[in-house]
C-alpha cells in the first residue's frame, strides 16, 4: 500500500479544550471496523490516520489516557468526550489519530476497509476499496 502524502493538518474535540497539529508523512488512512473502535467511537466503525509519533503535537490541552488493554491508549477529551487517538504496542512509535476530529476530515483520503470480517452486517460501503479481514500486512484482500 502507498503511503499517503505529507499532511499539515489540524484539529481538536468538539469543546475545543484539546486541539493538535499533524505534520509529517502518514502511513495509512483506514477505515476499522473491529468490534474496540466501534465501541470506542460508538459509531459502526472508525476511520484512522497513522503518524509517527512525532508528527502528532497539543496546540492546546491534552487528551485524557485511558488503557482498554495494558500499554494500549485511547485519548479522549476529558471535557466534551471527544474521542481523539490511539496508541498500541502492535503499532510502535506510531499515533493513530481518527480522521472525524480533523477540521477538514475530507484533506486524507482513506485506503482501504481494515477488520472488514467484524463489519456490521448493514455496513456496504461502495467506494471500492480493498477490504481486509483483518489488516493489508496479515493476508489478502477479501474480495
Ligand atoms: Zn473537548
Ligand atoms: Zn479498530
Amino acid at each position: 500500500m502507498p503511503r499517503p502524502d505529507p499532511v499539515k493538518l489540524s484539529g481538536g474535540c468538539q469543546c475545543g479544550a484539546v486541539r493538535f497539529v499533524l505534520e509529517g508523512q502518514p502511513h495509512w488512512v483506514a477505515h476499522c471496523h473491529c468490534s474496540l473502535c466501534r465501541k470506542q467511537t460508538s459509531a459502526p466503525y472508525a476511520t484512522w490516520i497513522s503518524l509517527p509519533a512525532d508528527a502528532v503535537a497539543f496546540s492546546k490541552g491534552e487528551p485524557a489516557i485511558w488503557e482498554d488493554k495494558p500499554d494500549r491508549q485511547r485519548g479522549f477529551c476529558s471535557r466534551c468526550g471527544t474521542q481523539l487517538l490511539g496508541k498500541t504496542p502492535k503499532y510502535p512509535g506510531e499515533v493513530h489519530v481518527l480522521v472525524g476530529a480533523l477540521d477538514e476530515p475530507s484533506a486524507v483520503t482513506p485506503q482501504v476497509h481494515s477488520y472488514f470480517a467484524d463489519a456490521l452486517d448493514w455496513v456496504h460501503p461502495s467506494d471500492g476499496l480493498r477490504r481486509f479481514a483483518t489488516t493489508s500486512k496479515e493476508g489478502p484482500p477479501l474480495d
